[in-house]
């Protein structure tokens, strides 16, 4: 498959955009190839400028369950258009949105609307800072949070240790404020809670994680965060931003029966357009400015044409619940493909849950982001490669999530499972 124009658009970008990308992830170093530069897309299809036609299990990060181009989203956003883009002010559509929300998680009281998942993440981790009164957090190995300072940092060596920063650019001091546990480890927790459960604010998870691959809670796991949050006093935040909407209209605190405090969502509230939201418990979200004395704004937030069409998406998810039909397709997906590893003797564990899968290279069942880390990725970028090159887009690296959404059709799958048995051989 011909890239050459992608490869010609992308080294144009490089000379006024950094790395020729606005999101790193986007420039395919970890599979080691040019990246794609995209023309169009539409229902699960993504074409380059090129000409080439993929089916797209990337989905815009999980934004699009209803596939490229959906109708109703398409429609809603004219409408929100022809009335202009911006007020800066309130308007009616960011109202339905919340409440259309609200309905569907029902441990948000109140909540508010920002502009990505990111912001979200860094306005509830100062709300329950300014709430709580206290300043550390406790976060999880291989979960991504956005990239707000506190967040991009995983362990150092030994559980209780400090951490350092992930990334230059993050003063120490405020990384120290971070506290890592590995994921599905409730003891290593527990362990944290003791030592600097006074001095924690919160503690933040990704209910499902997706961001080191697919990598599904133990069944204790996310109890034994409430039971814990709920003893030392701290204010316990599922990131949904993923899997909010994804694997239930309720996110994951629906199909594990939790509740946590404060709830982050974005991605598929947004129907593709920039969003992010954060809500939960009244008595912490009224701490929030004008009601309380913590700040937290936005000139963009609750943009009409961005909550038109997360409503859109949400109308139709509530109306149509496409979940156990998504479900069905994806298990169709990785038991195709797991079949064809299996009859070619190439190790790997597929993790997946509703429309989410990740495929590890792997001989080791992955449960967290050590066991994530083993995985052969120099083998994941030849097989992505390969995958691109039959027409099937993969997540651009190991450690991401493939995403099913109701565009994608039967013969879809079987074209997919066709492709990794050619690669097999
Ligand atoms: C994507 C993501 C974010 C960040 O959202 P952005 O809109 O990219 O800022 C936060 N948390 C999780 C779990 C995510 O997957």
């Amino acid at each position: 498959m011909a890239r050459s124009l992608s490869r010609k658009k992308y080294n144009r970008a490089c000379r006024s955009i950094v790395g020729g990308v606005n999101s790193p992830v986007r420039a395919f170093k970890a599979v080691k190839t040019a990246p794609l530069v995209v023309k169009k897309a539409d229902k699960a299809y993504l074409y380059d400028v090129d000409g080439n036609k993929y089916i797209d299990y990337l989905m815009s990060w999980g934004a699009l369950i209803t596939g490229h181009k959906y109708p109703a989203v398409i429609r809603a956003i004219k409408k929100a258009a022809d009335k202009g883009t911006s007020y800066g002010l309130s308007s009616e559509p960011e109202c339905e949105l919340a409440e259309l929300i609200k309905k569907a998680f029902p441990s948000i009281e109140l909540l508010r609307l920002v502009n990505s998942g990111t912001e979200a993440v860094m306005s509830a981790i100062r709300l329950a800072r300014g709430y709580t009164g206290r300043n550390k957090i406790i976060k999880f190995e291989g979960c991504y949070h956005g990239h707000s300072d506190g967040l991009l940092v995983k362990a150092g060596s030994g559980v209780a240790t400090l951490s350092i920063p992930d990334t230059a650019g993050v003063p120490a001091s405020i990384a120290a404020e971070t506290l890592i546990a590995p994921y599905n480890n409730i003891e290593a927790v527990k362990r944290l809670a003791e030592k600097f459960g006074k001095d924690t604010a919160c503690i933040i998870v990704e209910p499902i994680a997706a961001n080191m691959g697919v990598v599904l809670p133990d069944k204790n796991f996310l109890r034994g965060l409430r039971e814990i949050a709920d003893q030392i006093g701290v204010v316990l935040i599922f990131d949904e931003v993923i899997t909010g909407f994804r694997v239930a209209l309720g996110g994951a605190q629906e199909i594990y029966n939790i509740k946590p405090d404060l709830t982050i969502l974005g991605k598929i509230i947004g129907g593709g357009l920039p969003i992010g939201a954060f809500g939960g418990k009244r008595k912490i979200m009224q701490f929030l400015a004008p009601m309380g004395p913590v700040y937290q704004a936005g000139t963009l937030s609750g943009n009409p044409l961005a909550a038109s069409a997360g409503i859109a998406v949400l109308k139709y998810l509530i109306k149509s619940n496409p979940y156990p039909e998504l479900d069905k397709k994806t298990c169709k997906l990785v038991s195709g493909l797991g079949s064809v590893f299996e009859a070619a003797a190439i190790d790997v564990q597929i993790n997946q849950i509703g429309s989410m899968f990740t495929i590890f290279f792997s001989c080791n069942p992955v449960s967290d982001y050590t066991s994530a880390k083993l995985s052969d990725t120099l083998k994941y970028a030849d097989f992505f490669r390969r995958m691109l090159n039959s027409g099937v887009l993969l997540p651009p690296s190991q450690f991401e999530t493939g995403f099913l959404s109701i565009a994608h059709t039967s013969q879809n799958v079987r074209k997919t499972i066709e492709a990794v048995k050619t690669f097999a051989k």
